[in-house]
């Protein structure tokens, strides 16, 4: 990962205005550090994930946690409950926080998490949001033991958390997008390619092809040369047609389909994981439960989908449901709607007899 972020101090462009300077990630690091023990564990995990990754170990990974990370302490506290739940499941699942902290807009309006809002109810400030967002993970690992996943939404901030993360997800609408391939190529850890909005599986295995090769390009004022990311791997998030309407792919056949193409590619570490939320559960969070456990079903009746289908992505949080920025639900997500702490514990618990 290159060091400084170039020469190019100011911004030029006609239709830009300089708002704050942000410091390079050593100076960002150094005011949120990872200390000794906590990259102790981190690397414990790392390497465990990757293993599974590689399957040489046969953990079933389950990435669960709110839409967005918007509030440190109910955030923290979900984590530590999990840290307690995943005391009980850890001889079979390899469980990931979601403290997913910048999110995409349709149609570029709501809240963007908590790198451009390090609190929701007042403006931008980024700055801050990058400080938050390091103090936030920093705690959740330090009090849970478990080190989380985040969607690399802009590919420069990558910098500033990737110490931090041992998962980062490419999300649906990021997945098409050269800039995104190029620095996912780059990571050292697992990276979760979704597949398109379109849910067009093609585009879904060619950047996961490209994610997995040796790339050159432009980043943070460096010609750098990636070593290829031989551990990203497939995400099935379902689809929306052109009238608006969710179409999953957590059935069957869409298994089916996606471990064939899979095969046919020649791709390195096979690995679906299915998010049970957005297009697969229309949105509806409580249909979360059902999804997850058709999956699991699928995967006794098909050895070819079991080998390949190895993990789950689930919204969850404290409270189910979700609220408007404003209304202060402790620990309600403020974005998509999730399930809630109680439904969750079952959920796992149930995973963790059945895989
Ligand atoms: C998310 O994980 O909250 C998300 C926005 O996912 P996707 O990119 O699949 O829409
Ligand atoms: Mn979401």
């Amino acid at each position: 990962m290159p060091k400084g972020r170039g020469t190019r101090r100011t911004t030029t462009l006609m239709g830009f205005t300089n708002i704050r300077e942000i410091p390079g990630p050593e100076e960002i690091i150094a005011m949120a550090p990872l200390g000794p023990e906590l990259k102790r564990i981190k690397a414990v995990r790392d390497q465990e994930l990757k293993d599974i990754v590689e399957g040489k170990n046969s953990k079933f990974i389950v990435i669960v946690g709110p839409c967005s990370a918007h509030e440190e302490d109910s955030v923290c506290d979900y984590v530590r409950r999990l840290a307690g739940l995943n005391e009980k499941v850890k001889d079979k699942l390899f469980v990931i926080p979601r403290i997913y902290t910048n999110k995409p807009r349709t149609t570029g309006e709501g809240y963007m998490g908590m790198l451009h809002q390090p609190n929701p109810d007042e403006e931008a400030n980024m700055l801050d949001g990058i400080l938050s967002i390091r103090r936030m993970h920093v705690r959740a690992i330090t009090e849970s033991g478990l080190t989380a996943a985040d969607e690399m939404l802009y590919t420069d901030n990558l910098v500033y958390c990737e110490d931090m993360l041992s998962y980062i997800a490419v999300g649906a609408r990021s997945v098409e997008d050269q800039q995104h391939r190029l620095a996912a190529s780059g990571i050292s850890m697992p990276v979760g390619m979704k597949n398109p909005t379109s849910g067009d599986f093609n585009v879904l295995y060619n950047s996961i092809q490209a994610v997995q090769a040796s790339h050159s390009f432009i980043y943070q004022g460096f010609e750098v040369r990636t070593s290829g990311n031989k551990l990203a791997h497939a995400v099935l998030r379902g689809s929306v047609n052109k009238h608006g309407a969710s179409i999953p792919n957590y059935h069957y056949e869409d298994l089916s389909l996606a471990v064939d193409m899979y095969r046919k590619r020649g791709l390195e570490n096979p690995l679906v994981l299915v998010d049970v939320s957005h297009a697969n559960s229309g949105k509806l969070f409580y249909e979360q439960p059902r999804i997850a456990k058709e999956i699991i079903h699928s995967r006794k009746y098909s050895e070819d989908i079991r080998s390949m289908v190895r993990g789950l992505m689930i919204e969850s949080y404290i409270e189910e449901g979700n609220q408007k920025v404003g209304e202060h639900v402790y620990g309600k997500s403020i974005t998509d709607a999730c399930l809630g702490w109680e439904d969750t514990q079952s959920l796992l618990l149930y995973i963790a007899e059945n895989v």
